[in-house]
């Protein structure tokens, strides 16, 4: 049984959801509300980072949504999964840890939105996670995300680290800096073997607490306002019943940037075309909900190696499967303690350029389709890796709005990759620099034969068609609820939506660009930054004690 009143109520248990849970609570002083709308976090394969790819075909751990068909990408309907469980998209990712670009948030504080420079999260970075051996300036230690290096390396990572080096890519040692640019082993979300997600860091030490009450399988349908200011949430129970919980102080969003914005309309506040054409009475008409959505575009060229070291290897052979699990449940090291990528180099295509706007990786599995939950990868029947590409900072813009007034409806989405010329240019530029990589004596000696897309694939116009019949999403929306001041703006920089009183924001939807980077960390500094302004607000005498205890 829920029990009334909550100080706040928080919507969504994702990344950012739980940390601002967990951060509400630690001080004693405030009732939290934590509704989400999957379940427990007990899928057999979320605590193994390989089990990412079976959590991708798992509807009961998944928001299972697909785009519409999207007019630049040969009309392709293109899987977009989101994490429907406690922990949220943070417990079925690919774990790669990466703060992004330094100029990338001083840019977002530059957009009206104090606060939200570099130098002012740097100590949220710090406090969020748990990383040893790293620079004191920079990183943090006894948070509660584990951050650790990839605990796998073979010749085919290593052949990527040298070889981006051969083409002009500078090592780096450590991207979660002031230097972002450069060649990298990756740092993951791991500890002792294990994803460190959300739930498991931030809300399993909280859960005992008194003053935080958390409901699974717990839909939330609208936000209930009384003369402009929220007060509560209306949700659906697990045995389908209707809820009504009223909070004292706050309700603040965390669906993430595909959920939030649809809970904003379903709730009144959103385009009025969109509101009318649901026929939703409208509480606020503000059009920057669910516009502004990006996201990368991920490209790969796909090769055939003589090594039997790769995932196919593994899974097409069930000698080498074993073998891999064994070491697994020995050392908690190799590809079963990744999820198929090892090292990425964030680059420059062009010298003049003052910031990275090129991320390069290496995946250690193949497969002849694009990921989906009905046919997986089509993993290839022999040994294969892949080099994969997308752009930091893509022009193109999409949408996302309801597709009914009905909450169990998927979403309208329109991700509207390469519609942006410029994006398409970047994109078989990428697509040239993949090659010239794979040219490299490092790289070379491990390729057999290039196989996607094959070596007769040669003109601009051939690389963008082979681009949009096999590019896919990288999972890093944002912006759907943006923040900043325009007229486009859902949030201001305290988090509070534009026009009403009483609700925030926090999740990936409020960042109003990506910070050239995958967007996990993102997400948790919002929350952390949230919880800050909450605790500020409301005056509580725990203020202090808790930002010495978090930033000492
Ligand atoms: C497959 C995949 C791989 C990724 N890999 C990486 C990676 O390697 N590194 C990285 O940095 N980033 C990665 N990302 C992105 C990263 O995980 C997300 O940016 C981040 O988790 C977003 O956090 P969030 O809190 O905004 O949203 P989420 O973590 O998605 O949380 C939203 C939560 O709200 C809940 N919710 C939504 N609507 C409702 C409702 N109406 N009622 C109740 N609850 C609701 C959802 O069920 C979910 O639990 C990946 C994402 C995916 C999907």
């Amino acid at each position: 049984m829920v029990s009334d009143p909550f100080d706040f109520i928080i919507v969504g248990a994702g990344s950012a959801g739980c940390a601002l849970a967990a951060r509400l609570t630690e001080g004693g002083e405030f009732r939290v509300l934590l509704l989400e709308a999957g379940g427990e976090a007990t899928h057999p394969w979320m605590s193994t980072p390989l089990g990412v790819g079976r959590m991708l075909a798992d509807p009961s751990v998944l928001w299972a949504f697909e785009t519409e068909p999207e007019p630049e990408m040969n009309d392709t309907r293109l899987f977009w999964p989101r994490g429907k469980v406690l922990g949220g998209s943070s417990s079925i990712n690919g774990m790669l840890y990466v703060r992004g670009d330094p100029v990338l948030y001083d840019k977002w504080r530059d957009t009206d939105c104090p606060g939200w420079g570099y130098e002012d999260l740097l100590p949220l970075f710090k406090r969020i996670e748990d990383r040893k051996g790293g620079d004191p300036d920079w990183r943090g230690v006894g948070g509660p995300i584990k951050v650790t290096d990839v605990a796998h390396k073979d010749a085919i990572t290593e052949a990527f680290f040298h070889g981006c080096q051969s083409i002009g890519i500078p090592a780096t040692h450590d991207y979660n800096t002031k230097t972002y640019e450069g060649v990298s082993y990756l740092q993951l979300s791991v500890e002792n073997g294990k994803r460190c997600s959300a739930e498991r860091a931030y809300l399993k030490p909280a859960r005992h607490r008194e003053n935080l009450e958390v409901q699974t399988q717990a839909l939330v349908t609208r936000v209930v306002f009384e003369r402009g200011r929220a007060v509560g949430v209306e949700w659906r129970t697990k045995d389908g019943g209707l809820e009504v919980s009223t909070a004292r102080k706050e309700v603040i969003l965390c669906g993430g940037a595909l959920c939030s914005p649809l809970i904003l309309e379903r709730s009144g506040i959103g385009d009025a075309a969109v509101l009318d054409a649901h026929d939703i009475d409208r509480t606020l008409h503000l059009p920057g909900v669910g516009a502004n959505l990006q996201d990368h575009l991920n490209v790969r060229i796909t090769y055939e190696t003589d090594r039997a070291i790769t995932l196919n290897d593994a899974l097409n052979n069930p000698v080498r499967g074993a073998m891999m699990a064994l070491k697994y449940a020995l050392t908690r090291r190799g590809l079963m303690a990744t999820s198929t990528v090892t090292v990425h180099a964030l680059m420059k295509s062009d010298a003049g350029l003052s910031s990275p706007d090129l991320k390069l990786q290496v995946a250690h599995v193949t497969g002849k389709d694009r990921f989906s939950m009905a046919k997986g990868l089509g993993i290839d029947p022999w040994p294969g890796f892949s080099l994969n590409a997308f752009q930091l900072q893509p022009a193109s813009r999409g949408s996302i709005h309801i597709r009914s007034a009905d909450p169990a409806d998927d979403p309208v989405i329109k991700a509207q990759y390469l519609t942006d010329p410029d994006d398409q240019k970047t994109v078989v530029k990428s697509l040239r620099l993949l090659r010239d990589l794979a040219k490299t004596p490092e790289v070379s000696g491990l390729i057999k034969r290039e196989v996607l897309p094959g070596p007769d694939v040669t003109t601009d116009d051939e690389l963008l068609a082979y681009a949009r019949a096999t590019g896919q999403t990288s999972w890093h929306t944002v912006g759907t609820c943006k923040m900043g001041s325009d007229a486009m703006a859902v949030v201001g920089s305290d988090l509070k939506v534009h026009g009403v009183e009483g609700l925030r924001i926090a999740d990936a939807s409020v960042v109003p660009f990506i910070v050239s980077a995958n967007t996990n960390a993102a997400a948790y500094v919002v929350a952390e930054r949230c919880a800050d302004l909450l605790v500020r607000a409301w005056n509580a005498p725990q203020d202090i004690t808790i930002n010495e205890r978090r930033t000492g």
